[in-house]
């Protein structure tokens, strides 16, 4: 049977996992080192990874890329508040951001696949096998464009990976919490730069993310900051030396800070010892975990702020939560576990390592997958609203926000005007009104033939499979010619960029409804005014002239209310010249549907 392996591809660290039996385990490097930094570096030489180029971050700054989770999916623009926190160059190639290096550029893709080719070797050099299926986990909120191109790194590293899997599900799946077949799930992920809270629901053994929320720059390594801030000004204080000035120093304190730290998490009181540059002697501290908990308790707080949000956006009160779950390295942090089990009113999952667990849950599912464990399915959610531009820049929203994936949607549109040859398949994602206020993923075009407007019937297909891909496909009814798309969008988005989408959505709600309520009136309005032309000119004398005068004024008033933007103005028009052309309208209804029987084409007519 063929192997499906576990890989936790993460910001910090990534793990590469197995099921032994019934048991996940991670599997060592030749060192018996089972976390790779998620780090490269390019030497003169080739590239090394890992701990190798951890080693690199200081001496080889430029050539030495960390955190390339952060770009996966993305285009530059949407990194433009993130770019201060990276010393190597950024560029961009077809609208996805790239790592400049020398004069060769890579795409968030192959920089992660060379850390998923060093993760690949671990394991065939483990089981002296090759090995080409993994499971892939990802964020909670990462979208299409990003699981995409997680998808793509594997390809790139002689992967075939078989399921992207979100974080959380993968924590709960090593918990074994999918055996209880109901509950409520919150799983509470602080690493060393990323803080993510996922609440899930899980029925009938299928886990579905209710809500996410979380700050993509809250940290372990925020905690060390603090004990650094206190460490620079004691150093100002006693030894009158300025250690912003010294960038080794700076790295010294903050290797000093995270062992501090570290230390107490299984001891009340720690100290701290630093030789300093310019014979300045030694900076020696003592720290103890209630003066460490004072620097860290706000950040600590920001954590429970959003898993309220979180709880409230799943629409359920922290006591109904059945587990909780946690996640990465800094929740060994006691502080941070006192204040989980607060906020939850549950105590939290600890037996597994907090750095393992993720992987762990990979290889449990790569052993659903490979049939070694009880099938199961796991379900996730679509972060925004999918759809497509329609008349006058409005959207038509075909996958809901929140909508539980796998899932399909299926819409039949016409054309607006008269001999269109072809239509715009504009895919968006986003909360907002108007299509200009979202984001555009694809676009591309449907030829048709001439016909008039409104008798082309144009399915539209919506498709997200299982590893939140999504397919769309336009199909003419008529003639089935037919266009897909798979969707690997230029750029992607943050989960702040989501956030802001939604609060936007909200703050501006009122006059994006109006404005949509304009166009629409606008749209009907031009369809009237195109009719009642044609009506009127093909009419052969059944009006009597103060009909047609009537007519005519109401033609005239809507012609000028056309370009008022208050949607009421333009439905009085619209209405005015409905009530005018009623008794027209009727009598062209009579003549066609007579027309239509005679020709016996009613269907056609009326379908
Ligand atoms: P991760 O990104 O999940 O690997 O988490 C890394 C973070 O966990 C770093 O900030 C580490 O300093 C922190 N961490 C690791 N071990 C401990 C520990 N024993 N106590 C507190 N924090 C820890």
């Amino acid at each position: 049977m063929t192997k499906i392996i576990g890989i936790d591809l993460g910001t910090t660290n990534s793990l590469i996992s197995y099921m032994d039996g019934n048991r996940p385990r991670v599997i060592p490097n030749a060192k018996g080192q089972v976390i790779v930094p998620s780090i490269v570096s390019f030497l003169e030489t080739g590239y090394v990874v890992g701990d190798l180029a951890k080693e690199q971050l200081i001496k080889n700054t430029a050539r030495t890329v960390y955190s390339i989770k952060r770009f996966m999916g993305l285009a530059l623009q949407d990194l433009r508040h993130e770019l201060r926190y990276f010393p190597y160059t950024l560029a961009e190639q077809k609208g996805i951001v790239t790592v400049q290096i020398g004069s060769t550029e890579f795409t968030p893709s192959e920089i992660s696949s060379m850390i998923l080719k060093e993760l690949k070797k671990s394991a065939e050099d483990f089981f002296g096998e090759p090995i080409t299926q993994a499971v892939i986990t990802v964020p909670a909120y990462f979208n299409d464009a990003q699981r995409q191109a997680t998808k793509d790194a594997g390809r790139i590293a002689g992967l075939h990976v078989t399921r992207i899997v979100n974080e959380p599900t993968a924590a709960s799946l090593a918990y074994g919490l999918q055996n209880k077949q109901q509950g409520l799930v919150a799983v509470y992920d602080l690493g060393g730069g990323t803080f993510d809270i996922s609440i899930l629901k899980l029925r009938e053994g299928i886990f579905e993310v209710l809500a996410t929320n979380g700050n993509t720059h809250l940290g372990g390594d925020d905690f060390d900051r603090k004990i650094v801030q206190v460490m620079a000004k004691d150093i100002q204080d006693q030894f009158d030396l300025d250690v912003t000035k010294y960038i080794v120093l700076i790295q010294s304190m903050r290797v000093a800070a995270e062992a501090a730290k570290c230390h107490l998490t299984s001891n009340e009181t720690t100290s701290i010892s630093l030789p300093l540059p310019e014979g300045k002697g030694t900076y020696t501290r003592d720290l103890h975990r209630s003066e460490f908990e004072v620097l860290i308790k706000a950040l600590v707080m920001d954590t429970v702020v959003r898993c309220q949000f979180a709880l409230s956006d799943a629409g359920i009160s922290a006591s109904e939560i059945d587990d909780v779950v946690l996640v990465g390295g800094a929740t060994r942090t006691p502080l941070v576990q006192q204040m989980v089990e607060k906020t939850f009113k549950r105590i939290p999952h600890t037996d597994l390592n907090p750095d393992e667990v993720v992987a762990l849950g990979a290889a449990v599912q790569g052993g659903i997958l490979a049939g070694e464990v009880q099938d199961m399915l796991l379900l996730d959610i679509t972060p925004l609203s999918l759809g497509i531009e329609g008349l006058g820049g409005t959207v038509n929203s075909l996958i809901r926000r929140n909508t539980t994936i796998p899932t399909q949607a299926k819409e039949v549109y016409t054309t607006s005007t008269d001999n269109q040859t072809a239509v715009v398949i504009h895919v968006l994602q986003g909360e907002r009104e108007l299509s200009r206020d979202n984001r555009s993923l694809a676009q591309f075009h449907l030829p048709l033939p001439p016909a008039p407007a409104g008798f082309p019937r144009i399915e539209v297909n919506f498709i997200i499979d299982a590893n939140g891909i999504l397919n769309v496909a336009a199909r003419d009814i008529q003639t089935g010619q037919s266009k897909a798309i798979e969707v690997k969008p230029s750029y992607g988005l943050t989960e702040e960029a989501i956030d802001e989408m939604i609060q936007d959505s909200i703050k501006f709600s009122e006059a994006d409804i109006a404005e949509r309520l304009t166009i629409e009136a606008r749209n009907e309005m031009d369809a009237l005014e195109t009719s009642t032309v044609k009506i009127l000119t093909e009419e052969k004398g059944v009006l009597e002239e103060g009909e047609r005068n009537q007519i005519e004024q109401a033609l005239k008033n809507l012609r000028e209310a056309r370009d008022e933007s208050d949607y009421r103005i333009l439905r009085k028009s619209n209405n005015e010249l409905n009530n005018a052309t009623k008794h027209l309208a009727e009598i062209a209804m009579d003549h066609q549907l007579k027309a239509a029987l005679e020709n016996k084409t009613i269907t056609e007519i009326v379908s």
